[in-house]
């Protein structure tokens, strides 16, 4: 069934005209949609009850089912299954008064990082309308207004460009959600970073690193065989020059592969007439063959006092939810196992 929220407000109002109700029912609807996080039209209680069922019979607000669940008292994260029989995820994480919303672009992750889970297979990209719906799902959900938006869930946001864009036009102009509180997380898709520029130059940009060193990152990023880390650089210097805005370096520590001291040595000269600062973050195993790759959390502060010390700002990112398979593309990955 097509989702509402794949139809633009023109589109609707002709719709609404054509079977005899006043254009105003639109502004109804997505409020309904858009303000309450409401997903069953039978609950849109100002409309006619003929029209409720119309929109019943012939639309789904949100375009996929909640397959499964995992939740702890910072984490919730979710299993969307889709009407092709998909699965993926979206997580969201309750930190201080601010409640993130982490988002999936992709259904498996064409870029096949060596130790993330979800790069172990690739379907799909999500369309506009399983973008949105993740969102106003886990509005819906939580019952408590989501302010800040991630897109670092299961794939590579700048690989589905267009319907990313068209996402972040309606969470700024429809759920008026500053675009400085939403941040785009790429492993370096050096035409995207130019396009977030020019098109949403306040959106932050996050770019996720797992070496500096462009050898061993050929062994841990097939991409990096198409897009080297001086191409990328440049695209991020560009980046800044059009933006302003400082750029987070995601980098997640693999014991013994990128978090020696010269490992952190090379990322500050990497980086040292580039606006940056590192988020560390300590690696969430993927399966029993990756346990050995943790560093320990003394390592790892050990590892951002060096990169500061080194004249760059850093912080240690623990990750949330590593009780409830956290790690991007995990709970998706044991119920895929289960089912
Ligand atoms: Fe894709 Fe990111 Fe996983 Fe790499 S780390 S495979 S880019 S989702």
């Amino acid at each position: 069934m097509r989702s509402i929220l794949g139809i633009n407000s023109e589109e609707l109002r002709d719709i609404l005209i054509e079977k005899g109700y006043e254009p105003y029912r639109v502004r109804q609807i997505l409020e309904w949609i858009y303000d309450k996080a409401v997903l069953d039209f039978y609950s849109m209680s100002n409309l006619p009850k003929e029209l409720r069922n119309f929109l019943s019979s012939n639309f789904s607000v949100i375009p996929f089912d909640l397959a499964t669940y995992a939740q702890d008292e910072e984490t919730i994260k979710f299993v969307f299954k889709t009407e092709d029989n998909l699965t993926f995820e979206s997580v969201v994480i309750f930190h201080h008064n601010r409640i993130t919303l982490c988002l999936s672009s992709q259904i498996g992750c064409p870029i096949g990082c060596k130790f993330c889970a979800t790069g172990e297979s690739f379907h799909r990209n999500l369309t506009y309308e399983e973008i949105i719906g993740q969102y106003i799902f886990a509005r819906s959900y939580v019952k408590k207004d989501i302010r800040s938006i991630v897109f670092m869930g299961m794939g590579e946001p700048f690989l589905n460009e267009e319907n990313v864009f068209r996402a972040i036009d309606t969470f700024i102009q429809e759920l008026n959600i500053s675009p400085r509180h939403i941040t785009v997380s790429t492993s370096g898709i050096p035409r995207g970073i130019i396009n977030l520029a020019h098109k949403h130059p306040k959106v932050r940009l996050a770019f996720s690193l797992w070496t500096p060193d462009e050898r061993k990152r050929e062994g841990l990023v097939p991409l990096a065989n198409t897009y080297k880390l001086e191409i990328i650089l440049r695209s991020l210097k560009e980046y800044v020059s059009i933006t302003g805005n400082r750029i987070s370096v995601e980098y997640t520590l693999l014991k013994g592969i990128n978090d020696d001291i010269d490992d952190a040595h090379r990322l500050v000269e990497l980086f040292k007439d580039v606006p940056v600062f590192f988020n560390v973050i300590l690696y969430n195993p993927k399966d029993r063959d990756t346990e050995a790759y943790k560093t320990s959390v003394k390592e790892a502060l050990r590892f951002v006092d060096l990169i500061k010390s080194l004249g760059k700002e850093a912080y240690l990112r623990i990750s949330k939810g590593e009780r409830i398979s956290g790690a991007c593309g995990q709970l998706r990955t044991a119920y895929e196992r289960s089912r």
